[in-house]
């Protein structure tokens, strides 16, 4: 493969921008276009939303669905939870489970009485009514899902559900295949001509090349199918396509971009080819706003192939996100692309439909802001203030204008009449039909196209979900449509107002006042990735001297002098320091991140999130020293005043390991440090040198150099005689079991005082997967936690535990996603899997993957490529017949795979005798499933529906018990205490005669 061609410039505005300027900004475009007079745009809506207020929707259509069972509601919420998972479930006793679980936490009839039989009872009869009103002939056999009913035989409730939720989901399906929806579309238009169709092939993305083969096939095959059954003169009045490019490779994505250029491009012309030789429409749905850049360089590359191979066709479109805060700016680069190779383009405009993950994303990251607005009629002002862009580009683009929200079709048809561009409008299948019906018989001059996904059951569960969550939205118009409550006025009023402050504390914010987040970058920003590149590949490791054993006595001497005056340093000027050194990390991120990818051989994304760690650490233990290091007055007799202070226990020693030379170093000497003890610090062989700039860095920040010495050198020498030195007063360790164990040992041995010694050690990490889980989530959550980091992660995944009811799909998918990882330099953007961090590893692993291989059943292993095959270990995963195979933690990336069947308990027992308790992960929809698991674990951190690895601190404070760990946790707020001892004062303050207060405020009573 060749180097990554990175652009090193965005083509448009970086995505967090000041989200009240940009919206001013987004509003005076409007003025200066004319203007909206919105009083008018009420006057064309209100008849609209009256007349569909006044013939109600169908039961089952998705307004009906919300106004009983609103998603806010947890009634709504176990609907649309059955909805997402109980088609799958294999297995009569998961669904079972699965049924009873949701529909046991919601409360259908409203009833408070708390009985869960009772409740049980009537929530069976409202999912059994729910039934019987969608098939009044519920009972009979069952489409779809074969026998289904008979193995529940008894369990009525959960085959009702099932029946209700599947024939939910046709509503919202066009057909079960493209054949199917094609006769549906036609019969459809026999009502009204004017409908147009544009087919979805729906499923989730893929994870592997087979799900891109089979997605690529299933759009061919549609296109074909569409363009023998479709009329009309130009892809403005054919029915046409939606595609997904992350259905159609595995890695689409910035950071695999020659691959998309390399892969993809040639899928999706072939595809153009077919469509352009229909005359239909092709459009590119949008996805996340990462993705963003990308697209746009996807689709001006295919529009070069669109200008040589196809000029004259005029089908060829991509799908804009109003809610992204760059759409303004994306109308206007497609135009330009259109203009520049001479074609003609539809974009279809929506507001967007994964807001919740963006915001999310944007957290998690610390990015500077939000890529996405943050208040619903922002987007509303975005979206119109990209219809005028588009229709002002008439000369070039088609617009599509997808809502189903009758103000902004209403305004949208306003700013059309002047305009002779060519418009059409847009819903999705089973949403606003009752709406466009008013719309269409009052212009039934426009044309109305409806965006139809076509598939199974399986694949339409997170379909369904996302739009349930969509319109269960407060905000969302549907949603206020079906609410009698508000009134035309306020659904229908202006959103032409920029709000003050944004509708989302910033990501900086999102620890409120105490904290401050730390900030991240997003590397999907080529200004953003440009500098980490260059330090990477330039950053200069700081070469450190090795202490000597002999050295270590007078360290350790100067340090305990230093240690009074260091402990009688207020608290507050202690925290100073490390916020102090916080400031001066964040500001040094990329250089701090080129030194560990230089040193550890961390990617790029992981030295990000390793800084961020380390400033975090800086910033908590500051917050946290300063809340719970205060004197506490204690409660007594009168006469007498009892207070319990803390103070530094005198020099600590602190051992780091190699995986996270920053984070752990600094966690454990920030901890330290503020408690008011002096620390001898002593890095991994490995990593002294990301060790030795932290250090310089404290010293920066205000620490007095007499406090902290850095004791670089072997464990057995140098860390020996740290540990065993008289003046140490505690240790805090993080390393494997063994030396822990070793560590605890010279401590007990030293007849001095008893020494702590707080030991974060390693595990032997199980994710625990049953049958209701989603194989792609659990993919994706496997992938992370066994391989990213090269497996160099205390709380990586090792024991894959998965449900025999679906262990096949999983394992099939887990084959395909493990040769998608690619292995290469630390620094290069593309690569998901660097070195292994030194040659006895290597070795060691490669060991242990040989004795695998002779002992237990090859899965897959990612492609090694030759290069470097002496320094990194291809991720691979091997079945293994019995949790027993397994005996100590194997620090690489190496995944045993075992399938369960029966109890769930009996899983966590063996589990638990490995005698680790580290890191858990679970992949079930069974919340009290879920539940339980963790409360019989014993181990430091559960984790559900989700990777198991990047605890944050105060977030996910981290660390085990039993053989992982003494605990307490780092990042949390118990871990400080262990760094002090602790002193209770004891005055009388009756001593000088007598109990002079208590007296006095006896006689006031008098
Ligand atoms: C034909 C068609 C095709 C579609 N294709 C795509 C696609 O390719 N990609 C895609 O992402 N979506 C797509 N969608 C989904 C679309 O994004 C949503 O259906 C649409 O946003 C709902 O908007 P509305 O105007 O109907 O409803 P409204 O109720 O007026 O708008 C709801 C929208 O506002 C936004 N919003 C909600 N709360 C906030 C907030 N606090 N701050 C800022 N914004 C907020 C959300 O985007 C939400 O979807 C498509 C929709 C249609 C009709």
């Amino acid at each position: 493969m060749p180097p990554t061609a990175l652009p090193t410039a965005s083509r448009l505005p970086p995505p967090c921008r000041d989200e009240i300027h940009r919206v001013q900004a987004l509003l005076a475009g409007l003025r200066a276009a004319g203007g909206l007079d919105w009083s008018r745009v009420i006057d064309s809506a209100r008849p609209w939303v009256q007349a569909v207020r006044d013939q109600p929707a169908p039961f089952w259509a998705m307004e009906s669905l919300l106004r009983e069972y609103p998603i806010s509601s947890a009634e709504g919420l176990a609907l649309m939870r059955l909805a997402e998972a109980l088609l799958r479930v294999p297995d009569a006793e998961t669904a079972i489970a699965l049924t009873a679980d949701q529909l046991g936490r919601a409360d259908f009839d409203g009833a408070a009485d708390g009985s869960p039989h009772q409740l049980l009872a009537k929530l069976s009869s409202s999912a059994i009514g729910l039934a019987k009103r969608l098939l009044p002939e519920a009972g009979g056999g069952q489409p779809g899902q074969p026998g289904l009913l008979d193995r529940l035989g008894a369990q009525t409730v959960v085959a009702a559900t099932v029946r209700a939720i599947q024939l939910l989901g046709k509503q919202f399906v066009l057909g079960r295949h493209i054949a199917e929806a094609l006769g549906e579309a036609r019969s459809a238009r026999k009502a009204s001509a004017q409908l147009r169709f544009s087919f979805d092939m729906l499923g989730e993305g893929a994870r592997t090349m087979a799900d891109a083969q089979r997605y690529l096939a299933s759009y061919s095959q549609a296109i074909g199918a569409i363009a023998s059954a479709t009329s009309g003169a130009d892809p403005v009045t054919r029915d046409g396509i939606s595609i997904k490019l992350s259905a159609l490779h595995p890695r689409y994505e910035e950071s695999q971009l020659d691959r998309v250029l390399a892969e993809l491009l040639p899928v999706v012309c072939g595809l153009i080819d077919q469509a352009a030789a229909a005359n239909i429409n092709l459009t590119i749905d949008a996805e996340e706003s990462d993705r963003l850049e990308l697209s746009l360089i996807v689709f001006d590359a295919l529009a070069a192939h669109v200008q040589a191979a196809h000029p004259q066709w005029a089908g060829f479109g991509l799908a804009i996100q109003a809610y992204q805060t760059r759409a303004r700016e994306m109308i206007d680069a497609v135009a330009a692309i259109a203009r520049q190779r001479g074609l003609r383009l539809m974009v279809r405009l929506v507001k967007g439909a994964y807001w919740d993950g963006e915001v999310k994303r944007a957290q998690e990251l610390g990015l500077a802001g939000y890529p996405v607005f943050t208040h619903k009629h922002h987007t509303d002002i975005s979206y119109l203030a990209c219809a005028q862009a588009l229709l002002g580009h008439g000369e070039l683009i088609v617009a599509q204008f997808a809502t189903h929200n009758a103000g902004t079709i209403a305004a949208i048809l306003a700013m059309a009449q002047d305009s002779s561009a060519r418009f059409e409008l847009q819903r999705l299948h089973g949403m606003g039909e009752a709406v466009y019906r008013e719309v269409l018989a009052a212009r039934p001059d426009i044309g109305l196209r409806i965006y139809a996904p076509v598939g199974e059951h399986r694949d339409l569960l997170a379909y369904l979900v996302r739009r349930l969550l969509e319109n269960g939205a407060n905000s969302s118009f549907v949603h206020q449509l079906a609410d009698a409550g508000v009134t035309p006025e306020a659904l229908l009023h202006s959103p032409l107002l920029a709000a003050q402050h944004p509708g989302q504390p910033a990501p900086a914010a999102l620890f409120g006042n105490g904290r401050r987040n730390s900030a991240g970058l997003d590397l999907a920003v080529p200004e953003q990735r440009a500098p980490l590149l260059a330090a990477a590949a330039n950053a200069a490791v700081p070469v450190v001297a090795e202490a000597s054993v002999a050295g270590v006595a007078a360290t350790m001497a100067a340090l305990h002098a230093a240690w009074p005056a260091w402990t009688a340093t207020p608290v507050a000027q202690r925290a100073a320091v490390l916020r102090a050194a916080a400031e001066l990390l964040e500001q040094r991120t990329t250089h701090f991140s080129g030194l560990l990818v230089r040193e550890a051989g961390k990617t790029l994304g992981d030295g990000v999130a390793e800084v961020r760690e380390a400033v975090d650490f800086c910033r908590y233990y500051a917050q946290q020293a300063q809340e719970r290091l205060q004197p506490i007055a204690l409660p007594g007799p009168t006469g007498e005043s009892n207070e319990l202070r803390l103070h530094g226990r005198g020099v600590f020693v602190a051992i780091s390991p190699w995986n996270f030379p920053l984070a752990i170093f600094a966690g454990q000497v920030a901890a330290a440090l503020v408690a008011g003890n002096c620390v001898a610090a002593k890095p991994a062989e490995q990593t002294p040198g990301v060790a030795q700039a932290f250090v310089e860095l404290l010293f920066e920040a205000g620490l007095p150099r007499s406090v902290l010495a850095l004791q670089h050198g072997p464990g057995e020498t140098v860390g020996a005689a740290l540990v065993a030195h008289p003046a140490t007063a505690g240790v805090c360790f993080t390393g494997s079991t063994q030396v822990a164990k070793h560590i605890q040992r010279a401590l007990a041995a030293s007849d001095g005082p008893i020494v702590p010694l707080i030991a974060e050690t390693g595990g032997l990490n199980a994710m625990i997967v049953d049958s209701s889980a989603l194989p792609e989530q659990v993919i994706d959550a496997v992938v992370q936690s066994a391989f990213r980091s090269a497996g160099q992660r205390c709380s990586a995944l090792r024991l894959l535990c998965v449900h025999e009811g679906i262990a096949e799909p999983v394992i099939a998918m887990l084959r395909g996603a493990l040769a998608e990882l690619r292995l290469g330099e630390a620094g290069d953007y593309a690569t998901d899997v660097g070195p292994v961090i030194d040659a006895p590893a290597q070795a060691h692993l490669s060991q242990h993957v040989a004795r695998l291989q002779a002992s237990a059943t090859l899965i897959a292993r990612s492609p090694l490529p030759s290069q470097h095959a002496a320094t990194h270990i291809a991720p691979v995963a091997f079945e293994i017949d019995s949790i027993t195979a397994l005996r100590e933690e194997v620090f690489g990336p190496v995944l045993h795979v075992l399938r369960w069947r029966g109890e769930v308990d009996a899983l966590v027992a063996q589990i638990n005798a490995l005698g680790y308790g580290l890191t858990l992960g679970v992949q079930t929809r069974i919340d009290s499933r879920a539940l339980r698991i963790a409360a019989n674990a014993r181990v430091g951190n559960v984790y559900v529906n989700r990777n198991m690895i990047g605890a944050v601190v105060g977030v996910q404070p981290f660390g085990g018990e039993g053989l992982s760990g003494t605990g307490p946790k780092a990042g949390g707020p118990h871990y400080l205490y262990r760094f002090c001892a602790e002193q209770t004062l004891t005055i009388n303050t009756a001593a000088a005669g007598g109990n002079a207060a208590l007296l006095a405020s006896a006689g006031l009573g008098d």
